[in-house]
C-alpha cells in the first residue's frame, strides 16, 4: 500500500514528506492507519545519529490511530480498534515475563535495529529499502507497521489526536514517579527539566500527594506551566546554585529527583541536593552516548543514595496506559496542556518550536 511517510535521508538531514510502499502485515504484526504522531527527543537523537539507526529510514514512535489489517495470530486488537502505539519487546526474556517490558533483553534490537527480526523491512520507496520498525512502528507515516506487543487498545471515545504521547514521553514521566520511585504523599521530589516528560512527572507527583515538587527549568513558561500542573516550587538556574535553592525549600534534602537533562553539572548539583535515602532517576538520552556522571563515592554512602537507571517510566503498556487515561478522565492528569497539535506536512517547523522551546510536546496531526 501507499502511504506518505516523513523520511531522514541521511544523518543529521531534514525529514522529508514522500511517497513510500508499506507491506502487509505478517505474523503478529498490526498495520494501523495513523491519525495523529508525537515528537518526542528519541526521534531526533536518531535523527543526529546519538542512537544507531539505519538511513534513509522513518522515524517517529508515538504514534495513534485505528486497526486497518492484522497478521497471522494476532488476538488483541481487532481491525477498527483504536490503539496507542508503544515500544517493543519480545514477550520472551526474562524481563518481558516479570512485566518489565522496558528492560527487554532485545530491546535495542526490537526498538532501534530498523529491520524486522527476521531483517526484512515494512517500508520501501521506489524498491529500495527503508529503515522501519523504529520502537516497533515507524509512525512518521499515514500508516505504520506495529506488533501485537506494542499496540494498546484504547477506549472507543479516546482522542486519537492527543493520546499519542502516552505511547513514549507522557508514560516515561508519570511511570517514573508513579512505578519506579513509586513516591509516597508528603515526600518532596525535584524534576530537572520542564519539558514534556518532567511536566508528565510533576502531574503524576500532584495526583500522588507528593508534598514538595520543585522544577528546575530555565524557559519562564515552562516554570509557569509546572506551577499550574502541580510544582509547589519552581527555580531559574540562572539564579544560582541550584543545591542552596533546593535546601532553602527542603532543608533535608529531597527524596527524589528525576533527571531529563542528561547534563552532568546538572546532575552534580541534583545529587548535592539529596535527602538521606534519596533517588536519582537516570531518564534521559544523553548528546554523547558516552557520557557519564560522576558519584561522590562517600557522599553516596553517608546518604545511602541510590541512582537508578529509568526506560519508558517501568511501564507496562497494557496497564500503565489505561490507568494514565483513568487519571485525566478524573482530571487528574491533563496532559492535553502540554501539546501544541500541528499538521504532519509541518514536521520540520514541529521541531525547530520544540527546539526553541515554543512548544513542548508536538503532535503532528495528518490532515
Ligand atoms: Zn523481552
Ligand atoms: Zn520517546
Amino acid at each position: 500500500m501507499q502511504i506518505k511517510a516523513a523520511v531522514i535521508p541521511e544523518v543529521g538531514a531534514d525529514f522529508q514528506i514522500v511517497d513510500a510502499e508499506i507491506g502487509d502485515p505478517q505474523a503478529g504484526e498490526v498495520l494501523v492507519d495513523i491519525v495523529a504522531v508525537g515528537l518526542c527527543h528519541t526521534d531526533l537523537a536518531a535523527q543526529h545519529g546519538h542512537l544507531p539507526f539505519p538511513m534513509p529510514g522513518v522515524v517517529g514512535h508515538e504514534g495513534a490511530g485505528t486497526v486497518r489489517s492484522i497478521g497471522h495470530g494476532v488476538t488483541k486488537v481487532a481491525v477498527g480498534d483504536k490503539v496507542g502505539l508503544t515500544f517493543n519487546s519480545c514477550g520472551q526474556c526474562a524481563s518481558c515475563k516479570k512485566s518489565e517490558p522496558g528492560y527487554c533483553h532485545e530491546f535495542m534490537g526490537l526498538n532501534f535495529g530498523g529491520v524486522r527480526p527476521d531483517g526484512s523491512s515494512a517500508l520501501t520507496r521506489d524498491g529500495a529499502t527503508l529503515g522501519s520498525n523504529f520502537f516497533g512502528q515507524s509512525s512518521f507515516g499515514t500508516a505504520a507497521m506495529a506488533n501485537e506487543r506494542n499496540v494498546v487498545k484504547l477506549p472507543a471515545d479516546a482522542d486519537l489526536r492527543l493520546v499519542g504521547p502516552l505511547g513514549c514521553g507522557f508514560q516515561t514521566g508519570a511511570g517514573a514517579v508513579m512505578n519506579t520511585f513509586d513516591c509516597e504523599p508528603g515526600s518532596a521530589l525535584l524534576v530537572a527539566g520542564g519539558g514534556s516528560v518532567g511536566l508528565s512527572g510533576v502531574m503524576a507527583a500532584a495526583a500522588r500527594s507528593v508534598g514538595t515538587i520543585i522544577v528546575v527549568e530555565p524557559v519562564q513558561a515552562r516554570r509557569d506551566l509546572a506551577l499550574e500542573l502541580g510544582a509547589t516550587h519552581v527555580i531559574d538556574p540562572a539564579t544560582g546554585s541550584l543545591s542552596e535553592q533546593v535546601r532553602q525549600i527542603v532543608p533535608g534534602g529531597v527524596d527524589y529527583v528525576l533527571d531529563t537533562t542528561a547534563i552532568v553539572p546538572v546532575l552534580m548539583e541534583a545529587f548535592a541536593s539529596l535527602a538521606h535515602r534519596g533517588t536519582i532517576g537516570l531518564i534521559a538520552v544523553p548528546s554523547d552516548p558516552e557520557a557519564v556522571m560522576p558519584v561522590p563515592m562517600i557522599g553516596a554512602q553517608v546518604l545511602g543514595a541510590k541512582v537508578v537507571g529509568i526506560v519508558e517510566g517501568d511501564s507496562n503498556p497494557d496497564e500503565f496506559i489505561p490507568e494514565l487515561l483513568a487519571l485525566h478522565a478524573e482530571g487528574k492528569f491533563p496532559f492535553e496542556k502540554l501539546i501544541t497539535t500541528m499538521p504532519f506536512s509541518q514536521i520540520n517547523e514541529a521541531v525547530a518550536a520544540q527546539a526553541r522551546g515554543e512548544a513542548i510536546k508536538v503532535v503532528l496531526v495528518h490532515e
